[in-house]
């Protein structure tokens, strides 16, 4: 059974306060204008945790696990993770969509997941102008900002303040997030999607 991580009790002290639905729209927009296929703030309350991520990553389909020092274990144990990404108020959420010539165009996917990691660069950029009293930027997928992590030489991080953490490896169940910002998990044959997340305390 998966073991859901319940949310912060929904109290109505932490709903938008009227001037900051005008900084939300602001955010939505930004991110879609560096090139985001849909962009949406939500409080954290929807977004879903589930601590069994982690038994998934242990697994290490994706091959990174214990191989990047923003994947697992090195990114910190996952409930130490969700009762941080608890402590913000909302999630700018925003997607990348890349075409594929077909299913198996492995160069397609890669091109796609390098424009997201772009995407996500430039929305971070931005969002570090942002006076928000808190931030966290997590992404999809280890940490990309070196071609090889450190963590495969066996040395320190070399960017310990650019570096990413994965949306999944703080539990968030990344399909239930898309439906709680009124987008799809998957766009249609042939695409390919990807998400990051801007944790933000107005
Ligand atoms: S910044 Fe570089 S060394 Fe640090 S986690 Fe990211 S890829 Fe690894």
């Amino acid at each position: 059974m998966t073991a859901i991580v319940p949310n912060a009790p929904a109290a109505e002290n932490r709903g938008p306060r009227t001037d900051e639905t005008d900084l939300f729209a602001r955010l939505e927009a930004l991110a879609t204008g560096l090139g985001a296929y849909r962009a949406k703030v939500i409080p954290v309350d929807n977004v879903e945790t589930e601590v069994s991520f982690r038994d998934m990553c242990a697994k290490n389909v994706c091959g990174n696990y214990g191989k990047c020092w923003t994947c697992p274990p090195d990114v910190g144990d996952i409930e130490t993770l969700i009762a941080k990404l608890r402590t913000f108020r909302y999630i700018l959420v925003y997607q990348y969509v890349g075409t594929l010539e077909d299913s198996y165009d492995f160069e397609g996917m890669l091109d796609a997941g390098k424009k997201h990691s772009e995407l996500t660069a430039a929305v971070r950029a931005e969002c570090e102008k942002e006076a928000f009293s808190d931030r966290l930027f997590l992404c999809a997928g280890g940490c990309r900002i070196c071609p090889v992590c450190a963590k495969k030489t066996n040395e320190p991080c070399r960017f310990p303040d650019q570096a990413l953490a994965s949306l999944e490896a703080y539990g968030v169940n990344v399909s239930k997030l898309a439906a709680a910002a009124g987008m799809k998990y998957i766009n249609g044959q042939n695409t390919v999607t990807y998400f990051s997340g801007v944790l933000f305390n107005p």
